[in-house]
């Protein structure tokens, strides 16, 4: 069996060796997903006992929820402040928010049919989809993973976990909590594998009836190919190059306090990174005095530190790509104020770290203003009134998220409808409610992952009509005369 080393990001060392997955074991684990599926008895529990399953996982989560951080933070190297506070909670409470919901999310509907010469009601009942394959990426490991999981099982599907192959030990915890929660045997399962096998052949397999993506567009796109062949259902969360509007009247302090969230957390390494800050004329030097002097006191450290306020990226190759586009940038005229290098303190040489960088003077037809990063790069441009800021901010192959900064929330109102994004942040960044749907436009892909609508996404809808024809007069009765 072929294995891989898993990194710490802080220090290059080896954490521990995990196991991959061949073609065979992958067919395995289709054969038991399928069965399990087809066979039952996950998708005939009732809808009482499958709550008390997803409550229990939540429960194991918490009860594990220190030693799920420090395992999350030393396979990432995100701060540990972040997977204490943030990630384990937040996966424990989509599970318990789904357990919670989905009787009032499965209910029945009936819709009643009168037209002259008939009547019928027809019932709509929603089902699982089947076999869900839900591939993750590594920036939230257990996040993600716990929203497709909670969302699929809670919706009775089976479901096949393949974690990103750089980060599955907090997935391959999850397993072990699931697994001690009561779920029936063959409804879980997971794959740690290399996305270009593995991955590709559980999207490519007639088994797998669903696939809920979260990753990269060059990944998405092939998987939108692979799935094509058996019209699976796609749920596809993509990159983004998402915008922060300051408009001239916010509150400077919190417009930038945010905006060092909203670029900096996780190292950069989010989808919905701001990592385009367009700021009104008016207060644009004061705005880049502050920022660029608090982003010079980020403290970089090690993940597992508590006083560390950003790690490392994730391994050497994303820093290479950093430092390429950073080089690029500088060579196509923008001007770099801070940062666009490792540190330069011995002790943190051995990681993947690399100093929150800040460009100004950067134009739209420059890579930077239109590829995805991810990493702790920002540009900040000016903008002359909203009308600019709307077209810059929309001049993105990307729709993943904004962020408005402004005290006039009507103002605030009027340019989140406007703006090509699937989620907008009013004076506020990364906020993540189990309730809200959440999804991206254009690029950024298709469906959305939570709420009702996220939830639904792992279902299907069956209309089950019956004719009600008052007299014994359906129309078929007498259509032919017999
Ligand atoms: P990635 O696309 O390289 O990998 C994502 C997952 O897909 C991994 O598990 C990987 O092993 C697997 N994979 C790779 N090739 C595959 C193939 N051919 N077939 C099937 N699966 C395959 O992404 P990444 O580098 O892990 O994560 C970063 C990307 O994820 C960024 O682009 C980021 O924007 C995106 N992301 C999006 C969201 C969102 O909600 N929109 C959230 C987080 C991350």
């Amino acid at each position: 069996m072929k294995s891989q080393k898993i990194i710490n990001p802080s220090n290059g060392e080896v954490i521990c060796e995990v196991g991959l997955a061949d073609k065979d074991a992958v067919d395995a684990v289709l054969e038991e997903a399928r069965r399990a599926y087809d066979l039952g008895p996950w998708r005939n529990f009732s809808l009482a006992e499958r709550k008390e399953i997803l409550l229990k996982i939540s429960q194991g989560i918490l009860e594990n929820a220190q030693a799920l951080a420090q395992l999350e933070t030393i396979n990432t190297g995100k701060p540990i402040k972040e997977s204490t506070f943030m990630d384990i909670p937040s996966s424990a409470q989509t599970f318990q928010y789904f357990a919670e919901h989905l009787q009032e999310y499965l209910v029945e509907e009936k819709v009643e049919i009168k037209t002259q010469i008939a009547s019928a009601s027809a019932a709509l009942i929603r089902e699982p989809l089947g076999v869900a394959a839900l591939i993750v990426p590594w920036n939230y490991p257990l996040l993600i993973a716990s929203w497709k999981v909670a969302q699929a099982l809670a919706a009775g599907n089976t479901v096949i976990l393949k974690p990103s192959s750089l980060t599955p030990l907090t997935a391959l915890e999850l397993a072990k909590i699931v697994e001690r929660s009561g779920l029936p045997k063959g409804v879980f399962n997971i794959v740690v594998g290399s996305g270009q096998e593995i991955g590709k052949a559980l999207c490519s397999d007639n088994r797998v009836d669903m696939i809920s993506f979260t990753g990269s567009n060059s990944v998405g796109r092939e998987i939108v190919s692979f799935a094509a062949r058996y019209s699976k259902k796609l749920l596809m969360e993509l990159g983004g190059k998402s915008a922060s509007l300051v408009l001239k009247d916010a509150d400077i302090d919190l417009a930038v306090n945010g905006s060092l969230c909203s670029i900096f957390l996780n190292q950069g390494q989010m989808c919905t990174a701001m990592s385009r800050l367009l700021v009104e004329d008016d207060i644009y030097n004061k705005f880049v005095d502050e920022f660029v002097d608090k982003v010079k006191r980020i403290k970089l450290g090690p993940g597992e530190d508590f006083e560390t306020q950003m790690g490392p990226l994730i391994s050497e190759a994303q820093r290479q790509k950093i430092y390429q586009y950073v080089g690029l940038t500088q060579k196509a005229g923008a001007r770099l104020l801070c940062g666009g290098k490792a540190p330069d303190e011995p002790a943190l040489k051995k990681g993947f770290f690399f100093e929150p960088t800040v460009f100004t003077d950067v134009h739209p037809q420059m890579s930077i203003f239109k590829e995805e990063i991810f990493g702790p790069v920002v540009t900040i441009h000016r903008f002359s009134d909203t009308e600019e800021a709307i077209t810059l901010a929309n001049n993105s192959s990307f729709g993943l998220a904004a962020c408005i900064w402004t005290k006039d929330i009507s103002v605030a109102q009027e340019i989140s409808r406007r703006i090509n994004s699937g989620t907008i942040w009013v004076n506020t960044y990364g906020m993540f409610f189990n309730e809200v749907p959440y999804g991206g436009f254009k690029q950024s892909g298709f469906g959305k992952e939570l709420g009702k609508e996220g939830f639904l996404e792992y279902t299907r809808l069956k209309s089950i009509l019956t004719d009600r024809t008052e007299n014994s007069q359906p129309i078929v009765r007498y259509w032919y005369g017999f």
